[in-house]
């Protein structure tokens, strides 16, 4: 069974597909799925979600664990709020943590991060040393996610943040994910898109080339509608570059059976 392993449901402060709603949604299209609600401490948006108390989450989303259904979180990872994302990840009683970049140096991808007044390779280089670091600081999580996060909001006509031009800066970052033992995310939100699945495949051909294995893949679906969207070219470019896509149940990696 292909595992969707990132969902967000109403728990998510942008989202309102109910966990029930997806939950139907998977059975339907006969994939497993982990729910990963944001939580994020710094960023732009005041509905920043469950820092604190876990127990409206875990009511609405427990009853739903199955074998089919995960429990997770995506946790906006930053160095400065690192403790707390380290006490969320221990707290929520989760199976999977993707850890995500939504905020360098204290601005917001989708909102404030594009409006310096730099060039694209500086802002995209700013990006990727960013993650950098909080892998080497927040060593809480599992997967990393959505690594072309910030191609989504670009002004830049080159949208993507293309492999072959920032090469070093991804080889750093692929060592670090192995050094500490993380797996990678392939994001299929876009990979409908020809030129954004070509520099993915890219991307994952490198995490490849430097060693890397495992791989979560994930919609990042907002609605049930987009639950699965694009899951065929993920595992694709999955077997493409001989990575292994895996599920995290109780925080531990288990092989995907296709
Ligand atoms: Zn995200
Ligand atoms: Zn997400």
């Amino acid at each position: 069974m292909k595992w969707d392993m990132h969902v967000h449901t109403q728990a998510s402060f942008d989202s309102e597909m109910t966990s029930a709603e997806a939950a139907k949604a998977a059975r339907e299209k006969n994939i497993g799925i982990a729910f990963t609600e944001h939580l994020d401490f710094e960023c732009d948006s005041d509905l920043v979600c469950m820092p604190d108390d876990w127990s409206g989450y875990l009511e609405i989303n427990r009853p739903l664990r199955s074998q089919g259904v995960l429990l997770g979180l995506e946790i906006g990872l930053t160095v400065n709020t690192r403790a707390l994302g380290r006490k969320a990840s221990c707290e929520c009683e989760s199976d999977f943590v993707i850890g995500s970049v939504h905020v360098v140096e204290g601005r917001d991808i989708f909102t404030d991060f594009f409006s310096q007044d730099l060039p694209a390779r500086e802002i995209y280089r700013k990006y990727l040393k960013c993650t950098l670091a909080v892998i080497e600081n927040c060593a809480f999580f599992d997967s990393l996610g959505h690594i072309d996060y910030p191609s989504r909001y670009s002004p830049f006509p080159v949208k993507n943040i293309e492999y072959h031009e920032f090469k070093l800066e991804y080889g750093e970052i692929f060592t670090a994910l192995l050094d500490y033992k993380k797996a990678l995310e392939i994001n299929t939100s876009r990979l409908n898109d020809v030129d954004f699945r070509k520099n993915a495949s890219l991307i994952m051909k490198g995490f490849s080339d430097c060693g890397g294995s495992l791989v979560t893949i994930g919609s990042d679906a907002h609605r049930a509608c987009d639950l699965g969207r694009n899951l065929e070219a993920g595992y694709e470019i999955a077997a493409e570059n001989s990575l292994s896509p895996v599920y995290f149940r109780e925080r531990e990696a288990f092989p995907i059976q296709l």
